[in-house]
């Protein structure tokens, strides 16, 4: 795939535009429709961003195009609930294993602890919004948002139509949420806590918020842009490990194998990659495989790998 792709020295536009034009023919893949709201992305939307840590962005396609952040979320809001609790907390009601299911698979609870296996999966992230601090819904609401803003260097606001289409169908979601209860791994505020997660997941951003986002996290959780910290830079490395080995769901091994870096998805078609003191990577392109991982975005970020050699482990 990546053979007629010249080695790059350094990631430019012109290397962003061939991608663009190399992949934008690609037909494979089907937007989700299990949210019936997302069902209306445009299939074509296709758009590549790229985040230095000065602060400066580079994209190609559809950069402004908005689109809701869905599983992408969950990396921010697994920071917010170690900055509250602690690792230790957040390791005793999250796991931090790769499952090899699918992202909304019906858990398995680990068998002594109860644990959902890790914060990138449905029931993980249910968990890890249920530890967010804050006295009433709104408090926890507004705390997310604060956050997230930091990240992206500028408010963002909830879609309301993505997130009354989810909270209206994500009857799996509640079934995990409640299983999860009953295991007492989540406390009693379970519809509270399935309204933010829903609300988290339904947050508009464009490509290059999202290229700005992965910024912050390579960044050490300071924006690049904006200065702000988004979070303490001790649980940088927390996220972006599980965002290696468990971020792009059943494909994160052959994902590390093939791009080697930490990196996450989410159905809208969204997947950010980071390279840790370098880049932000953002891709948008809504068609999806089996596993839910755009199949524009995982092209892309294979042969972006490739041709920049971004790969952790690669010392060639
Ligand atoms: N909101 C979606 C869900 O819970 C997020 C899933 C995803 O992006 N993989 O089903």
């Amino acid at each position: 795939m990546t053979d007629f792709l010249p080695a790059a020295k350094s990631i430019d536009l012109d290397l962003l535009t061939q991608l663009h034009d190399r992949h934008q023919t690609c037909r494979s893949g089907t937007v989700a429709s299990y949210i019936p709201e997302l069902a209306k992305m445009n299939p074509d939307a296709f758009s590549i961003c790229v985040a230095t840590l000065d602060g400066n962005v580079m994209g190609v396609g559809d950069q402004s195009q908005l689109f809701t952040l869905q599983s992408i979320s969950k990396v921010f809001t697994y920071g917010m609930a170690l900055e509250d609790r602690g690792r230790e907390v957040l390791l005793s009601k999250v796991g931090v294993e790769p499952t090899g299911d699918p992202f909304n698979s019906i858990i398995r609870l680990d068998e002594n602890s109860k644990r959902p296996d890790n914060p990138m999966v449905n029931a993980g992230a249910i968990a890890t919004t249920n530890l967010i601090q804050g006295k009433t819904a709104t408090d926890r609401l507004n705390r997310i948002l604060t956050t997230f803003k930091n990240y992206a260097g500028r408010d963002l606001y909830v879609d309301s139509s993505v997130f009354t289409s989810e909270r209206t169908t994500g009857h799996r979601n509640r079934a995990l949420a409640h299983l999860m209860r009953h295991f007492e791994m989540v406390d009693d505020r379970l519809d509270e806590t399935l309204d933010l997660y829903f609300q988290q997941c339904a947050l508009l951003v464009d490509c290059r918020d999202l290229a700005l986002m992965a910024a912050t996290l390579a960044n050490n959780g300071i924006n690049p842009r904006t200065g702000d910290r988004a979070i303490e830079s001790e649980y940088v490395r927390d996220l972006l490990s599980v965002m290696y080995t468990c971020g792009m769901y059943n494909f994160a091994g052959e994902w590390a194998y093939r791009v080697g870096l930490p990196a996450k998805s989410g159905v809208s078609g969204g997947i950010i990659a980071i390279v840790p003191g370098k880049l932000g990577i953002a891709v948008f392109s809504p068609p999806l495989d089996a596993r839910g991982n755009s199949v524009r975005g995982l092209k892309v970020c294979e042969d972006l790998s490739t041709a920049a050699k971004l790969h952790l482990f690669d010392r060639s």
